[in-house]
């Protein structure tokens, strides 16, 4: 590496939980408890679509149904913006990556640029909860039960088994999503200070110590 910015220092928060698990909302309050970004790759679609720009229009059908848009589509959608982060202290991913594909191609990136510590946030939330929570806040008209539904089977599917990848490769922060927002950020904002500190510590880059610790914080 010639080029070393403030990217090394950067905290890179992943939130990986099924639709209606709090991802967005905790995202939010852990960005402004580090003053990091917080990048949600689904409300970029959802800007896009409203915008009708090309990636809108190519992504609208696939959305709306809660299927998964394509790699390369969402990579080149969160270059600019994950960079600029990245650079600017840090980030928090919500929505991405989505995939154990994802998670590869962001690893690669990431490894390039010589970023930091990355740590992986799972909230955890029983699926009628999730559900009794997707339908209240029922996004838009396609929102319905069936596509309620369908969204927590392809979490299930392809977003679950990151899981696994983060638990063997880098951090892993467990947290029951389903208490009040209040608790559920306090105990994800206690176990990152403490992530952070061990990476301190150890400072031997992202792949050291696997935590799961349960929540109880
Ligand atoms: P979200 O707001 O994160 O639930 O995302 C809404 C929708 O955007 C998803 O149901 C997918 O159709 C799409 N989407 C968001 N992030 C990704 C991603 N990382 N990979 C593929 N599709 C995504």
């Amino acid at each position: 590496m010639t080029m070393q910015s403030a990217a090394p220092r950067a905290k890179r928060i992943l939130m990986v939980g099924a639709p209606g698990a709090g991802k967005g909302t905790q995202a939010d309050a852990i960005a402004k408890q580090f003053g990091i970004t917080h990048i949600a790759s689904g409300d970029l679609l959802r800007r896009h679509i409203a915008e009708g720009t090309t990636i809108g229009r190519t992504v609208e059908d696939i959305v709306n149904k809660g299927e998964l848009v394509p790699d390369s589509i969402i990579m080149d959608m969160l270059r600019k913006p994950v960079l600029a982060a990245a650079d600017t202290g840090g980030y928090v991913l919500d929505g991405f990556p989505r995939t154990v594909e994802q998670a590869e191609a962001a690893y690669r990136t990431a490894g390039s640029l010589g970023v930091g510590v990355q740590i992986a946030v799972h909230l955890e939330v029983p699926e009628d909860e999730l559900i009794r929570r997707l339908l209240a806040r029922a996004r838009g008209a396609d929102d319905t039960e069936d596509v309620v539904r369908h969204r927590i089977k392809v979490y299930e599917e392809k977003t679950r088994p990151l899981l696994d990848y983060y638990a063997q490769r880098e951090l892993l922060i467990q947290v029951n999503g389903a208490r009040p927002v209040a608790e559920v950020t306090w105990s994800i904002v206690v176990q990152l200070q403490r992530a952070f500190k061990r990476s301190n510590t150890h400072a031997s880059g992202a792949r050291q110590a696997t935590t799961q610790d349960r929540a109880v914080a």
